[in-house]
């Protein structure tokens, strides 16, 4: 038989339909085509995608279970090794990990296996077929206390309740996800798949207490004094901003603001609920990474704005997911490479225009990425009603200035060594507070190496 060298398509809603609303824009493999991608995997011995997983999915064991059409053997592989494989396959950045590693890429003429798309697909079938029955161990009288419910402090939690012990999780929001439900848009990972991988791990007897601001709400002194370990999985949160003049000028939002309005608080259904985002006629979305993308297409969704993303470096540089780049293209954002705001100009305390200088592409810098370096003299106008800024996130100090005794590195993020343990005692962090901002399956992966380090602990 011969095998098909291209991957096999998924179906997705054509861009003039999809830009103006927010329902999902790919809609995923039919059961045949699922089949046919899945017959493309050599199954090879030495499975080079598995080492590009970070949490080392058995990833020929769930396409082979999948291609034998046993889809609930093949849910259950994934689910061994990854709480929220409906949302990995449909946010990780597959190109750089297992796709990007698959064997094929080293053959002529041949793509990678759609893995994040195929990891979709069983996921989605477990969803609406629900075969999976939740097995827990025998309880263990131990109290652990996960602060933040982004993916590290879901993922800290199952694997701990898994196991019998008794999780807490505390959110400072009104709903569970950290930045699934509050970034990530609807049309890229709808919120009802990530309130049912939640329901799955309530399931597993994980408690979660929203609207607790721990350093608020509550202290880090009464947690430590009613539960037997910490881990702090609260993110990056806070926007790092350009601080160029006229930043204070009402039309500029950083990307947290801007997303949070429309994902959480639904402004796209606006007076149904009371959270409104007006835009304008034009916006510009300032930024190259995911949540430079999100921002930007979930602006063109409002309905009412041309858009246009400025990024200093250049198309071959942008950090964010090819997928999501390639959308936005489709969908018509308007890309200006090689641009870098250095003042907002205004009318009446109005942001009119930004002023962008002009870049060119120097010398590598310490990520390996040529340094963008200004043109001299070379500067141009942009007429603005709403400027996204979306270049970066730092910590949120909420919690961490209640705790000085908390080691922190120089980026202000927690110091945690391999086995994600802090500098106080029974203390455990993971994810973005502890990387700086990187992605979901990272943060998974810190998570589960922090439920393994807090067993350790707990049982000495
Ligand atoms: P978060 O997901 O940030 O969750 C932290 C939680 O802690 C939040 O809910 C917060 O409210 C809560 N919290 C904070 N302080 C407190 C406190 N004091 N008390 C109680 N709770 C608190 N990654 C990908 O892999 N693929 C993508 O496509 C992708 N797209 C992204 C798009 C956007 C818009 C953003 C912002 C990020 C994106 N990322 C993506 C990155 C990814 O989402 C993060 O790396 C990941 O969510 C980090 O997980 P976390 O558990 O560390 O924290
Ligand atoms: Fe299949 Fe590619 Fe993994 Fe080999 S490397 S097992 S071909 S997905």
């Amino acid at each position: 038989m011969s095998m098909n060298k291209q991957r096999i398509p998924t179906q997705e809603r054509t861009p003039e339909e999809r830009n103006r609303d927010f329902f999902e824009v790919n809609l995923g493999y039919t059961k045949e085509d699922a089949v046919l991608e899945a017959e493309r995997c050599l199954q090879c011995k030495n499975p080079l995608c598995v080492k590009g997983c970070p949490v080392g999915i058995d990833i020929p064991g769930f396409i082979a279970e999948l291609k034998n059409d046993n889809l609930s053997e093949s849910a259950k592989i994934l689910k061994t090794y990854n709480y929220l494989p409906a949302i990995c396959g449909r946010v990780c950045p597959q190109e750089n990990q297992c796709e990007g590693a698959c064997i094929l890429n080293k053959m002529k003429d041949n793509e990678p296996v759609s893995i994040g798309k195929l990891e979709k697909y069983v996921a989605d079938w477990e969803r609406e077929n629900k075969t999976l029955t939740v097995s827990v161990h025998a309880k263990v009288d131990k109290r652990i206390a996960i602060i933040g419910s982004g993916p590290s402090g879901l993922t800290c939690a199952a694997y701990l309740a898994e196991r019998g012990y008794d999780c807490t999780v505390f959110e400072a929001l009104h709903l569970a996800g950290g930045v699934l439900v509050y970034g990530i848009p609807e049309f890229r990972l709808p919120k009802r798949i990530v309130q049912n991988e939640i329901d799955a791990i309530k399931k597993l007897g994980v408690k979660i207490e929203t609207d607790i601001i721990v350093g608020k709400t509550t202290t880090m002194e009464e947690l430590k004094e009613a539960f037997d370990a910490i881990f702090i999985g609260i993110g990056a949160g806070t926007p790092r901003m350009m601080g160029i003049p006229g930043s204070e000028l009402i039309g500029i939002y950083s990307s947290s603001e801007f997303l949070t309005r429309i994902n959480l608080m639904k402004s796209y259904r606006f007076p149904y609920f009371d959270t409104p985002v007006r835009t304008g006629k034009h916006v510009i979305v300032v930024g190259g990474g995911n949540v430079a993308m999100d921002a930007a297409r979930s602006a063109l969704r409002l309905g009412e704005a041309d858009v246009k993303v400025i990024y200093r470096r250049t198309e071959s540089e942008i950090p964010a997911r090819i997928e999501e780049y390639h959308h936005a293209v489709e969908e018509g954002i308007d890309f200006h490479w090689l641009t870098n705001p250095v003042e907002y100009i205004g009318e009446n305390g109005r942001l009119k225009a930004v002023k962008v200088q002009k870049m060119a592409l120097g010398e590598p810098d310490s990520s390996g990425r040529r340094r963008p370096v200004p043109i001299k003299g070379a500067f141009e106008i942009f007429e603005t009603d709403t400027v996204i800024e979306a270049i970066g996130q730092t910590p949120n100090k909420v919690l961490l200035e209640t705790i000085p005794a908390l080691q922190l590195n120089r980026w202000g993020n927690i110091d945690a060594d391999e086995k994600m343990q802090t500098s106080m005692c029974g203390v455990f962090a993971g994810g973005d507070i502890v990387t700086g901002a990187a992605t979901v399956i990272e943060a998974m992966g810190a998570g589960k190496t922090a439920a393994k380090s807090i067993i350790e602990y707990l049982e000495k």
